[in-house]
Parts: C-alpha cells; sequence; structure tokens
C-alpha cells in the first residue's frame, strides 16, 4: 500500500515554480521586450504557468488531484484539525485484484476502470470533500468536517456503488471491488505521517479481511 504509492507528478515544488515565474518576468520587463509586446508576453507566460502548476498537480488518467496535490492539501488539514478540533477523516481506498482485470482484459480496460472508479467516487462525496489519486490504483478521500460516525454511510454507500457498476469494455463485463480504510483525526495523532499510516493500517486490514469492505481505524 503506502509503499507502493508511485508519483505520477512531475517534481517541481511549488515554490520554484513561483520563482520560475517571477524570475522571467523580472527579465521580461528588463531586457529589449518591445513595450508594446510586453503585456502579451507577460500574458502567455502566465498562461504557461498556470498549465505547468495544474499539469503537476493533476492526474493526467483521471483527472483527480495527484500525490503532490494530496500532500498540500492534507498538511492544511491536519492542521486545522490540530488547532481548532475540527473533525477530520482521511480515507484510503484500493481496488481489489486490480492486476487480475489488467492481465484478464489488458491494461486499456484497466485505464477505463481506473477511470469509471474515479468518476463513481466524483458522484459519491460531497463537494468538499476531496478525493486524490495517490498511486496506480490508489485513492485518498479526504472527509472535512467529518467524523467517523458520519463517514460510515457515504462510505458504504461508495463501496456498494463500485461494487454495482455496470462497466462494460469490449462487449464484456467488468467487475470490480474496493476495500476501503479510514481513520478519524484524534489528538494522539502527532503528525500526517501517523494519521496516513493508521488509514494505511486499517485498509490493509480490509485487505485481509476479505476486501470489498471498510475498516475503520481504532
Ligand atoms: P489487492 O487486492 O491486494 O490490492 O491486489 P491488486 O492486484 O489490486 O494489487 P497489486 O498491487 O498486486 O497490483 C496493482 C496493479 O495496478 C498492478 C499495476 O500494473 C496496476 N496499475 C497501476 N497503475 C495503473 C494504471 O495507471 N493503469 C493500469 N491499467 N494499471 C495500473
Ligand atoms: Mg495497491
Ligand atoms: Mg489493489
Amino acid at each position: 500500500m503506502v509503499e507502493n504509492i508511485q508519483d505520477n507528478s512531475f517534481d517541481i515544488p511549488d515554490d520554484l515554480l513561483d520563482n520560475i515565474q517571477q524570475n522571467i518576468e523580472h527579465i521580461i520587463r528588463t531586457f529589449d521586450v518591445p513595450e508594446e509586446n510586453k503585456l502579451e508576453v507577460i500574458k502567455q507566460i502566465n498562461f504557461m504557468y498556470s498549465r505547468t502548476k495544474y499539469l503537476s498537480m493533476t492526474d493526467e488518467l483521471t483527472k483527480l488531484p495527484n500525490r503532490r496535490n494530496f500532500d498540500t492539501d492534507f498538511n492544511k488539514e491536519f492542521l486545522r484539525a490540530q488547532r481548532y478540533k475540527n473533525p477530520l477523516t482521511l480515507v484510503m481506498f484500493d481496488i481489489d485484484f486490480f492486476k487480475n482485470v489488467n492481465d484478464t482484459y489488458g491494461h486499456q480496460c484497466g485505464d477505463y476502470v481506473l477511470k469509471e472508479v474515479s468518476k463513481a467516487a466524483l458522484q459519491t462525496f460531497r463537494k468538499t470533500d476531496t478525493v486524490y489519486r495517490t498511486g496506480g490504483e490508489e485513492f485518498c478521500v479526504i472527509l472535512t468536517e467529518t467524523n467517523i460516525e458520519q463517514a460510515i454511510i457515504p462510505l458504504e454507500r461508495f463501496r456498494k456503488t463500485v461494487e454495482t457498476l455496470n462497466l462494460i469494455y469490449n462487449n464484456k463485463e467488468v467487475h470490480v471491488t474496493v476495500s476501503i480504510g479510514a481513520c478519524e483525526y484524534f489528538p494522539e495523532i502527532k503528525n500526517t505521517e501517523d494519521f496516513i499510516s493508521k488509514a494505511d493500517e486499517a485498509l490493509y486490514e480490509a485487505k485481509n479481511t476479505g476486501r470489498n469492505r471498510t475498516v475503520f481505524a481504532k
């Protein structure tokens, strides 16, 4: 699980991107770009910059925010929960026996399944809950203002939605399920790594106790 996470994003830290933009703007202002073109050049650079930033934070296949985006957001939400005691639940889910999907129906079908499961997740959770693709067939959801009791219903709904998804690829029905691990913030959790480990352990337990299940960390 956590050790399998692959980072699909290309690795430019945010502050470096901001720096690059400032440097380019500085160069254009300082050097010999004709006055009437300056604004247009800056506009174009800003466009390239925004596009680069978007790509660096988005998973290409599913268009979900990626692992880097997750790290940034989760840090923020963690600090908020710690400081203001807002309820916060971290969810991890992983498609069961996904390797079999690739092996049986091909990698393209695997990609299709990833997209459909992502869509199902986006439709199930609230707009304020963000779904991230954090690895190959692994996802995280940050449920803000949500404790574990409030998480049970949407998580079970999501699990059942995936179980009953009507996926058809090249005229063949494809069935998948997900295993889900979730953990609510409590004050003994001292940092995001601990928090992620707890959710990951819950996911691991869901895998080891039969899959297609939701397990809540104690
Ligand atoms: P488990 O129920 O224990 O999670 O089993 P699993 O088969 O899902 O797990 P395993 O880690 O053995 O295999 C994950 C597979 O996910 C292997 C890898 O090829 C596939 N995978 C990862 N990223 C992608 C992707 O972007 N597209 C496709 N099609 N497959 C992917
Ligand atoms: Mg996995
Ligand atoms: Mg899997």
